[in-house]
């Protein structure tokens, strides 16, 4: 049973946050069980509440996919450590719980140097939170209060919320600003319950913050006791005028695991959405990220890239990054043709066996053409040359026989496509373009 657990506990170990495999699972202790059921200690209710509401999943995914089958689970909660005769009052154990409770205590986030008003490109999508997150800013507490943001993965919650805390603290530098995630501040409710030290952790959320800043309040645990918690701050520092900010990728409503007050609560201020950036505004932020750090990007290239990325704004950066990384890498400046090149890598990467249709797909995407002109009937260089490269791939990587190939290329008989491959064949040895050119959409197809 206990190999079962270790074995358990090793997949939980590569599917959990570090820090909370270390807070929520490294303290699970197997104590008995059957081949389909297991009983777990845990030190206290709390502990055994939060588990169950958001592990007990991972946990018996993990224990099937050890044992083969599935395995059920109980908690059970260990006896409490001062009852226990070989522990003397004042021994080691309690002592290192409250350390741990002390620093756990210190997990309100930092605010990301970076996320600055500054670095925001407003655009139509993000406009309202914007103008609210300045207005704030001037005023805390005043107006806006709360203010909710929310939106999708990716678009900018984060990077709002800690502009609104850096600038009021340059503002007014008195005034404190306290950040943390809705997994935070579960965390630093259960530690300060655990360490029986509510009222310091009162202190520091309600008497001593003025702003309070809440990132990702869907990760607040469902558990009633940190709702009623949460509940409590908010009203303890609304009565005392004092800001509260919160992001979550669904407006309040939505938030199945909060109670109704709770809900209710943040429905009192302004509830504002960020929607995922246009084109235009794609392009600057791109420009100006660049621009931070330090690098050119051609206006081209940052259109291209935002034409690609129509997704949120974290997967736009990453384009960009990989881009500025190749050249870095390269020592060579970023161009419209590298953009395009490592673009198409990384779309077609791990997307499993190659088929004629994804040959013609990559070629024509490197080529900038649509897939039909590339199989259809016209005859210019601009389509031809294409046409070719695409047929000597599929020649030579799909092993596809001449008639094959006509067949897919718009029904042209074997002799024409022999043709085409035999210009094709010249072509690579004089001109070095279509040579890079099978090279690149190779490599890009995983060939080489
Ligand atoms: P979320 O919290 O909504 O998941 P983040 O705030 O972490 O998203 O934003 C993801 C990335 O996109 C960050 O690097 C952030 O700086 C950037 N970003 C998002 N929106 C903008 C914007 N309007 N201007 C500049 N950068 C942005
Ligand atoms: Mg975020």
């Amino acid at each position: 049973m206990q190999t079962l657990w270790d074995k358990a506990l090793g997949l939980l170990k590569n599917r959990i946050e570090p820090e909370t495999f270390d807070r929520w699972i490294a303290i699970i202790r197997p104590l008995q069980g059957t081949d389909s059921r297991l009983t777990l200690e845990v030190p206290d209710t709390y502990t055994a509440k939060h588990i169950q509401d958001n592990f007990s999943e991972k946990i018996k995914d993990a224990l099937w996919d050890t044992a083969h089958h599935p395995v059920g689970i109980d908690f059970r909660v260990a006896e409490p450590a001062d009852t226990l005769p070989a522990i003397s009052e004042g021994a080691a154990r309690p002592v290192v719980e409250r350390e741990t409770h002390r620093e756990a205590s210190n997990e309100v986030d930092r605010l990301k140097d970076r996320f600055t008003f500054d670095n925001f490109i407003v655009g139509e999508c993000n406009a309202l939170v914007h103008s609210a997150g300045i207005a704030i800013s001037k005023s805390p507490g005043r107006q806006y209060n709360p203010l909710f943001i929310h939106g999708g993965v990716g678009l900018g919650k984060t990077h709002v919320l800690h502009a609104i805390g850096h600038q009021i603290r340059r503002e007014n530098p008195r005034l404190k600003v306290v950040c943390v995630t809705g997994e935070n501040f579960t965390n630093m409710v259960m530690n300060a319950v655990n360490g029986k030290n509510m009222d310091a952790l009162r202190t520091s959320l309600r008497g001593l913050c003025d702003v309070l800043l809440v990132d990702d309040i869907q990760f607040v645990s469902g558990s009633q006791f940190v709702q009623t918690e949460l509940f409590h701050t908010f009203n303890a520092l609304y009565n005392d005028g004092k800001q509260v900010v919160i992001t979550s990728d669904q407006p309040p409503a939505a938030l199945e695991l909060l109670t109704e007050r709770l809900k209710s609560r943040l429905e009192w201020g302004l509830i504002a959405d960020i929607l995922p950036p246009d084109e235009e505004t794609r392009v600057r932020i791109l420009l100006r990220k660049a621009e931070i750090e330090e690098y050119d990007l051609p206006y081209a290239v940052a259109e291209f890239l935002a034409s690609r990325h129509t997704g949120s704004v974290r997967e736009l950066e990453g384009a960009l990054n990989r881009v500025s990384a190749h050249a870095l890498l390269m020592k060579q400046p970023i161009t419209l043709d590298m953009a395009r090149r490592i673009t198409l890598k990384s779309c077609n990467e791990g997307r499993g066996r190659v088929t004629s249709e994804r040959v013609i797909r990559t070629v024509a995407e490197y080529y900038s053409l649509n897939p039909a002109d590339i199989r259809g009937p016209k005859r210019h260089r601009a389509v031809s040359i294409p046409r070719y490269v695409a047929m000597g791939i599929i020649r030579d990587h799909l092993k596809f026989s001449l008639p094959q190939i006509g067949r897919i290329f718009g029904d042209r008989s074997h002799t024409t496509v022999l043709s085409g491959l035999k210009t094709l064949d010249r072509m690579v040895r004089t001109e070095s373009s279509v040579g890079n050119a099978i090279r690149d959409i190779c490599q890009t197809l995983g060939f080489m």
